[in-house]
């Protein structure tokens, strides 16, 4: 009889999940996915009420809509539409948010030795990967003074942004999600959500673990979508991955794709992909990109000298690369 009961009990959690699970005054994940940023944007929460769950997911979602908004290159009313209109004729204003990752984009210019910089948008804006669209050698020429991060002057005082280059334009694609995650999380955290994922594309931020098991995060094979080249067991950390196959298009046997390098305008061939795995999503996706542009040898060096943060890249040849304490672990 007991048994009986038993069964009974096990189906009917199976079917009304929500139900039981209340009834037990446990909790469950919640989940949504969207479109949001040119990308897909995917959250799984755990939490002990569906007024909780549904709460947080809706929370995740805002944020990203909200940074949308606000950062977006395709949005006239963005703030960053507004620098790149105006910015070359006089000094202008922006919010704190908006300003604070300027600078930090610019630190990190300084940090990757001119490989992450905001101002490939100077000649990257003329890449238009799904019409299959690229500028001229001579427009790249003509443009490629413009792209040098120094030429965006901050004022901290008045929070404003300046070109000293008539020609500069930015983009923060290399960035943006990566905080979206960051801000996400915190705003979790403040409902007091203790296990959670944000994944934003390529960049992904962590809550805790998987309820008594860590979350299991791929690097897909970068040349098979299908595929994962490695899984990571993770909690409580992010990990972003830069690849040369999440937008590009192929003309005459030739991949052009979305990471640029400052120096030539053009797409790099030396990785397919990296991913960069550390406690903070915007600094796990600025530096995905710069170690995409600065290669094996050099991207590995720099990553070995950023305390907490580690890499891993799947070279041309699909040879996988590590950073030193990967390599320990
Ligand atoms: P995604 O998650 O969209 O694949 P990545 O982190 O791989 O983004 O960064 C690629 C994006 O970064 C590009 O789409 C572009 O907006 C921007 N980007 C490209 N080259 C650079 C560069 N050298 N420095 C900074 N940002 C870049
Ligand atoms: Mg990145």
């Amino acid at each position: 009889m007991t048994k009986i009961i038993f069964l009974v009990f096990a189906f009917m959690s199976a079917v009304y999940p929500c139900l039981s699970m209340s009834n037990q005054q446990n909790g469950r994940w919640y989940s949504d996915n969207q479109g949001i940023m040119g990308t897909n944007i995917h959250t799984e929460v755990w939490a002990e009420t569906e007024q909780l769950g549904n709460k947080a997911v809706r929370i995740v979602m805002d944020e990203m809509e909200r940074i949308n908004q606000l950062m977006s290159p395709y949005i006239d009313s963005s703030e960053l539409s507004k620098i790149n209109a105006f910015a070359a004729t006089r000094p202008v204003a922006v919010s704190q948010e908006l300003f604070d990752l300027i600078q930090m984009s610019l630190s990190l210019s300084e940090e990757t030795f001119g490989a992450f910089d905001i101002t490939f948008a100077s000649v990257g804006y003329l890449y238009e990967y799904r019409n299959k669209q690229k500028p001229d050698e001579k427009t790249i020429q003509s443009l490629l003074s413009a792209v040098n991060y120094r030429h965006v002057r901050l004022d901290k005082a008045n929070l404003t942004v300046f070109f000293a280059h008539p020609k500069v334009k930015i983009d923060l694609g290399g960035i943006a999600k990566g905080h979206a995650v960051d801000n996400a999380l915190m705003l979790l955290r403040n409902l007091g959500i203790t296990n959670a994922l944000v994944t934003a594309g390529g960049d992904t931020g962590l809550l805790g673990d998987r309820r008594g098991r860590p979350w299991m995060v791929g690097v897909r094979d970068p040349r098979n979508r299908d595929r994962q080249a490695v899984v990571l067991p993770l909690e409580n950390t992010a990990m972003s991955t830069s690849g040369d196959y999440e937008r590009y298009f192929e003309e005459d046997g030739k991949r052009y794709h979305h990471i640029l390098s400052p120096k030539s305008g053009k797409s790099v061939y030396e990785v397919q992909s990296v991913t960069i795995v550390g406690p903070r999503s915007t600094l796990n996706d600025a530096l995905s990109t710069a170690v995409f542009v600065l290669g094996v040898q050099q991207g590995i060096d720099l990553i070995n000298r950023v305390k907490g943060y580690d890499a891993l890249i799947v070279d041309n040849h699909r040879k996988l690369h590590y950073s030193n304490s990967f390599q320990r672990d």
